[in-house]
Parts: structure tokens; sequence; C-alpha cells
């Protein structure tokens, strides 16, 4: 069974949907992770993105892996890149690097591996309407700009790096713009989703409000 968890950043997507998957006994795949990894790595490479075929090379030669308990730890070529994607440089780009087809169409096809014949707990922006478009269960969460930023805020500062709550407004406003808003795969709800906002509601409510639905 498939269960796909889409929303804009900040939504609660990644902490509801591994508790649903614990609580569920299915695997979780963040794939927002993936994305992030694969932007690290273009970081480090300093890759043209104007060249197809330097954009090829990296796609080829990168392998990711989860590994951990719940599936939240991630390697890339063998080392563990959990703590560096979730630093503020590689969300600035990510936007952008996950935005070129060629980068979408290796995901997915790793996203569509992961998944294949397993209970799984995907959540992304297009896992509802691309990656899994017959998912059993769609969820689509969202939540004010506010408590979105509140909650992006406490995650950049317990990874050691401090910025203004104005800051986080703009950096959140601007990477949904461009999520939304590009060609491929843009971030938008799948008709057949259930939509969900999260602004008052706590983590063990959003986990439940789900799991009542699927049970
Ligand atoms: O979920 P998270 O905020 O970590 O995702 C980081 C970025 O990865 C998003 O802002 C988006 O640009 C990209 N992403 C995507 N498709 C997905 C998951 C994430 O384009 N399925």
């Amino acid at each position: 069974m498939i269960i796909a968890i889409d929303g804009p950043a900040g939504s609660g997507k990644t902490t509801t949907a591994r508790k649903v998957a614990q609580r569920l006994g299915f695997i979780h795949i963040n794939t927002g992770a993936m994305y992030r990894g694969i932007t690290l790595k273009f970081i480090r490479e300093k890759v043209n993105l104007d060249d197809p075929l330097d954009i090829d090379r990296i796609l080829h030669n990168t392998q990711l892996n989860f590994a951990g308990i719940d599936h939240g730890i991630l390697y890339m070529d063998g080392e563990d890149i959990s703590s560096e994607i979730a630093l503020s440089y590689v969300t600035e780009n990510v936007s952008r690097i996950s935005a070129l087809s060629k980068v979408r169409i290796k995901l997915v096809e790793f996203q569509r591996d992961m998944a294949q014949g397993r209970d799984v707990v995907l959540e992304g922006r297009d896992i509802g309407t691309v990656v899994f478009p017959n998912a059993e269960y769609k969820f689509y969460l969202i939540a004010d700009i506010r408590v979105r930023a509140a909650r992006r805020k406490k995650e950049i500062e317990a990874s050691g790096e401090y910025i203004t709550m104005e800051e986080v407004i703009l950096f959140l406003k601007d990477r949904d713009k461009q999520d939304s808003s590009r060609h491929n795969s843009p971030l938008t709800k799948a008709e057949d989703a259930i939509e969900l906002d999260t602004t008052d509601l706590n983590i063990v409510e959003q986990v439940n409000y789900i799991l009542n639905i699927v049970n």
C-alpha cells in the first residue's frame, strides 16, 4: 500500500510521515532528502547546470541509500549526509536543482523502485500527482505561513545556524513559489488528495487524523 503525503515546506510532512509509518509498520521515504542529497553533490562538484553532460555525469555516479531506524539516515556514496543536507546552503539551492527534468526522472525512478511491492509512506511535493498517482491514500498538508516559519526556524537553529523569523518567511515563500511554478512536476494538490490544515494541530493530532482515515 502506498500513502502519499505532499505539501509545502514546514507543513509537517516529515514528522507526520515518519510517525504514521512507525505506527503502521510501513517504510518511510523522505523524497525531499533525496533532492537535497543530489543538490549537495551538485554544489560540491560545481556542476554546470547549462551542460547536460555534466548533469548526466553526476546522476550516473551518485549512489543514495537510506539506512537506520525508520530510514532516517541518508548515505551518499557511502557518506552519511543526513545533517549536511539540512543546512541552509543546501536548502537555498534545492528548488533550482530539483526543477531539472533529468534530476526528477532519475529520482522518481529511484523512489518507485524503493516503494515497489512494499507498504510505504512517501512524502514530498509530487508523490500523489506524479510518482504514485494511483496511491491508495493521498494527503496534502498545509499550514499558516507563520506557523510553518516557526517550525522551520526551530529546525535551522537545531542545526547550529541562526536566522530571523522575517528571513525564514522570505525563504519559505521563495521556495514555495519556485516549487509551485516550475514546469516539471510542480507542487500542487492532487484532485483526489485529502487536505489537512496543520496550523492548529499538534503532531499526535496530525498522525491520528491520517491513521483514522487509513484504518
Ligand atoms: O521536503 P523538503 O523541504 O526537504 O524538500 C526540499 C526540496 O526538494 C523542496 O523544496 C523541493 O524543491 C524539492 N522536492 C521536490 N519533489 C519532492 C520532494 C522535494 O521537488 N518530491
